[in-house]
């Protein structure tokens, strides 16, 4: 039995802390903020919820995988629930009044693709089928191991991989990839528009991030029961019950160590905490500048460029608006100077792509009676000093001038929140705001991202969306595997 000690109660460092409390060993939790989740937070407002980061879920399985970590009897949480959707998302574009729905079912899909554009099925179902085929290749080597240690490149499925190389897309940019696919320019924006997934550029992000389509169209869309902010409370559940002392409130100040290994963690109060593991679920950033101001920072990882952020505005709106789904993407008419722009300025310029998200579609408790709770998102610049009140206001006009050039009318506003970089930054740590941590935006992204274990510090782990494997709850949920392998490795 060890003594861990788990800096941040992200999704990261909250499946982290289960993995570790299910092997045995005596685990402590220090949070910062008032409750466990950090992106994963909620709100209310006027009586209706809003989930304040992310609103896609897929692989549940690997939130069921924690599950089965936590044995049944006296006082077990009732399992994770969660409902299986029958489409990812809305699309739509200015003078297109209809929708295109991204059905689950592909073949669906792909009819209505060919009914709308006259792309032919088998070519629709023939580029979901490669993103699958590049999807499985790579999981077991860039997602579920470990880039850092050799025997990685040992596996199996190293072997497979290198076995199969060549059918991987290799070659130039995602948008590269999905124009030689395909003539029509809005199934190419269809399709690049996944590398936002994790807040990376499509005309810059290398064609590998054509793996992204399988996990909405081969491993499926899904919504938490409660939404998504019940995914860190459930895992916040399992931890107590596994008796995890969890101190929200409670900042780490310092990783203490000596002679090249961790001995424990400060908190801001002044008690350290004994640990011979631990694992930092904050963002890289602050886990060397502010943790171990002592330590030689890799600097070249950390000045990389960021992932994007958002502007998101959370509205309670009158009314039902019966075209919109739970996921609802309004594209600009121009993608690619929208990400020149996003670049060179900051911000997505006068037509920005909007996203719209209404838990209320399939959670009705989420808004009271004849009305529905917008999640509404554009993708900007990691870069808190851009957004002062007047640069939000102009970004508001624009999105409502969207919304209303796109759906012919204009939501009737009840009550409304803003969150910017700069919110995101104080609120969770996450450098400059960034949603995802590094960009993807080169060939060379996915080695690049800071390593599971310290190679300086005996006893040190790092999870979350700024390290190895990357952003995004699955990646987040991966990357606490790797630490459990590592830190278990013999
Ligand atoms: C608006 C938005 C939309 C998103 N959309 C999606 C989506 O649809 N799907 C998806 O999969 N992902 C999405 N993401 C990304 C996803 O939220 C993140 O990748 C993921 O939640 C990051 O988890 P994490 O484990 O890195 O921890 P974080 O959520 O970054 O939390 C880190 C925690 O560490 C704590 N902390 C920091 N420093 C200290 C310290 N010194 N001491 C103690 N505690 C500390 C913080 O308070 C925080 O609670 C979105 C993010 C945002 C913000």
């Amino acid at each position: 039995m060890k003594d861990v000690v788990v800096i941040g109660a992200g999704v990261g460092g909250l499946a982290s802390a289960v993995r570790m409390a299910s092997r045995g060993h005596r685990v402590t939790m220090l949070e910062a903020g008032n409750s466990v989740g950090g992106k994963l937070a909620e709100h209310r407002d006027a009586g209706h919820r809003f989930d304040r980061g992310p609103s896609l879920f897929t692989m549940p399985e690997l939130m069921e995988e924690l599950d089965r970590l936590v044995p049944e009897g006296p006082g077990r949480p009732p399992q994770f629930t969660y409902r299986t959707l029958d489409r990812s998302t809305h699309y739509f574009w200015e003078g297109e009044p209809e929708p295109l729905v991204a059905w689950t079912d592909n073949l669906k899909f792909a009819k209505d693709v060919e009914t709308r554009w006259g792309v032919p099925t088998k070519e629709l179902l023939r580029h979901l089928a490669t993103s699958r085929d590049a999807f499985e290749l790579t999981r077991g080597v860039f997602l579920e191991r470990s880039l850092h240690n050799l025997k990685t490149y040992a596996s199996l499925a190293a072997w497979k991989l290198l076995g199969r190389f060549w059918k991987l897309p290799l070659l130039g940019t995602l948008h590269g990839h999905n124009a030689r696919q395909f003539k029509e320019p809005k199934l190419q924006q269809l399709f690049n528009r996944y590398a936002t997934y994790n807040g990376s550029d499509p005309y810059r992000a290398p064609a590998m991030m054509h793996v992204i389509p399988h996990l909405e169209h081969g491993i499926g869309t899904f919504l938490p029961e409660g939404g998504m902010r019940s995914i860190p409370l459930h895992l916040e559940k399992l931890a107590t019950h596994l008796g995890v002392a969890i101190h929200t409130g409670c900042a780490a100040v310092q990783i203490v160590h000596n002679d090249h290994r961790v001995t424990g963690v400060k908190d801001a109060q002044g008690t350290t905490h004994k640990a011979d593991l631990v694992v930092s679920n904050a963002d890289l950033h602050p886990t060397y500048r502010k943790l171990l101001p002592d330590l030689k920072a890799p600097e070249k990882i950390l000045g990389q460029e960021r992932s994007t952020s958002g502007i998101i505005f959370y509205w309670g709106v009158r009314g039902h608006h019966p075209q919109l789904g739970l996921h609802n993407i309004l594209f600009s008419e121009d993608y690619k100077a929208e990400f020149q722009h996003i670049q060179d300025r900051g911000t997505p310029g006068p037509d920005p792509t909007v996203y719209i998200n209404i838990t209320s579609k399939e959670l009705p408790e989420d808004a009271p009676e004849g009305h529905e709770n917008w999640f509404v998102l554009m993708n900007v610049k990691a870069d808190p000093d851009l957004w002062t009140d007047d640069a939000v206001e102009k970004l508001k006009a624009e999105v409502l001038d969207k919304v209303k050039r796109t759906l012919g009318t204009c939501p009737d506003i009840v009550c409304e929140q803003v969150l910017r970089p700069q919110d995101i930054e104080g609120l969770t740590g996450s450098w400059k705001g960034a949603l995802y941590g590094a960009s993807s935006n080169s060939a060379a992204a996915a080695f690049l991202r800071h390593r599971n274990r310290s190679s300086q510090l005996e006893g040190l782990y790092f999870c979350g969306g700024s390290v190895h494997p990357g952003g995004g709850i699955p990646l987040c949920l991966l990357g606490a595997k790797i630490v459990d392998d590592l830190a278990h490795a013999s």
